[in-house]
């Protein structure tokens, strides 16, 4: 198992039995994501619904049903993506996580994002999005990409509103078809960094992976 593997296994183990918010009280299973150490792109959703929380995973319900059906449509295979949520356990009744649980719960997050590295980021809704771009509007800013900490971030509309709402719908459903475009856009970004960095640099880096900088959002 390489490093990455490890990271992500370790933050589902302690996922799963974490007790630094008042969630866990509440919980039947937390939910820490799945997905290849490896992917290029990483869903980040709000927290665990009903039948996540019985499961254990990510995306199963009717939200996770639309969220296949976007995958697909992009191209895109579920198992080669990374899915998680902002808040691993789920807040009773759906309701919206508290600032305190989403400060608990970020540093999961943060060590996942380390690991994986991904090239795009897609923020599913508004609490995963004010992470990475506070103090804008989802309707301002929702299917746009922006480049932070090398890899795009792109805001989306969360599929369970989308879902229910024509409007949105078709907007997500726009979003995504966007998706393919911005990878490649990553990918060649990337490519074009490492290949500017001195050799010196990047024989280091084969053996000891420079920290990518820490995001600061809370
Ligand atoms: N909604 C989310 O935001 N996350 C899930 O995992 C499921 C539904
Ligand atoms: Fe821990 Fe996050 Fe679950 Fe809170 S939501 S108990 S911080 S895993």
């Amino acid at each position: 198992m390489n490093q990455q593997d490890e990271i992500l296994r370790k933050v589902a183990a302690e996922v799963s039995v974490c007790q630094r918010c008042q969630l866990s009280y509440s919980r039947k299973k937390a939910v820490p994501g799945e997905g290849p150490s490896n992917a290029e792109v990483m869903f980040i959703g709000e927290g665990p619904g009903f039948y996540e929380n019985e499961q254990g995973r990510p995306f199963v319900g009717a939200a996770g049903k639309f969220l296949d059906e976007l995958l697909q449509r992009s191209g895109l295979k579920r198992e080669s993506v990374f899915i998680t949520n902002v808040v691993k356990c789920r807040p009773p009744g759906n309701r919206d996580p508290l600032p305190e649980e989403l400060a608990a719960c970020n540093d999961y997050l943060e060590r996942q994002i380390q690991a994986i590295n991904p090239l795009v980021i897609v923020t599913l809704g508004r609490y995963s999005m004010a992470r990475f771009l506070p103090n804008v509007r989802i309707s301002d800013v929702h299917g746009k990409a922006r480049w932070l900490d090398g890899r795009l971030i792109v805001p989306m509309f969360h599929p369970a509103a989308a879902l229910h709402q024509p409007s949105l719908k078709s907007a997500v459903l726009e979003d995504f078809s966007k998706l393919a475009g911005y990878i490649q856009q990553a990918r060649q970004n990337r490519q074009t960094s490492k290949a500017s960095q001195p050799v010196v640099e990047r024989e280091q880096e084969k053996e000891e992976p420079p920290q990518p900088t820490q995001l600061s959002l809370f």
